[in-house]
């Protein structure tokens, strides 16, 4: 199947989004630790995952309303690449919790 995402919403209520290192710089973004300031290192931001986009309190991105995203057109890269479609295997273990059907 070719790559299609229908807008449903579901990864964006199951996994926890990292910027890169551009966005997170940025600063337009709300990430989890918002309290820190903005820390040059990004390998640092990393390690300490400060670059998480925040979450609202069931655990769904923060950008999420009504199952649609609300900066669809500046999402972040990751969430531009996957794809529940995708046949790239790195993929595999998030579309497996996707299709778990645990969400909906
Ligand atoms: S990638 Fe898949 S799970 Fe995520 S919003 Fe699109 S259709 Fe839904
Ligand atoms: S930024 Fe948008 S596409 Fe990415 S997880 Fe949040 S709501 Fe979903």
């Amino acid at each position: 199947m070719a790559n299609k995402c229908k807008m449903c919403g579901i990864c964006c209520k199951l996994f926890l989004i990292n910027l890169n290192e551009k966005e997170y710089k940025s600063g337009r973004y709300k990430t989890m630790f918002e309290e820190f300031e903005v820390v040059k290192d990004f390998s640092e931001v990393k390690k300490y995952g400060i670059n998480l986009l925040a979450q609202k309190e069931d655990g769904s991105c923060i950008y999420l309303l009504n199952n649609s995203c609300k900066i669809h057109k500046s999402r972040p890269q990751v969430c531009r690449e996957f794809f529940c479609t995708s046949k790239n295997k790195k993929y595999k273990k998030m579309q497996e919790i996707i299709n778990s059907g645990k969400i909906n």
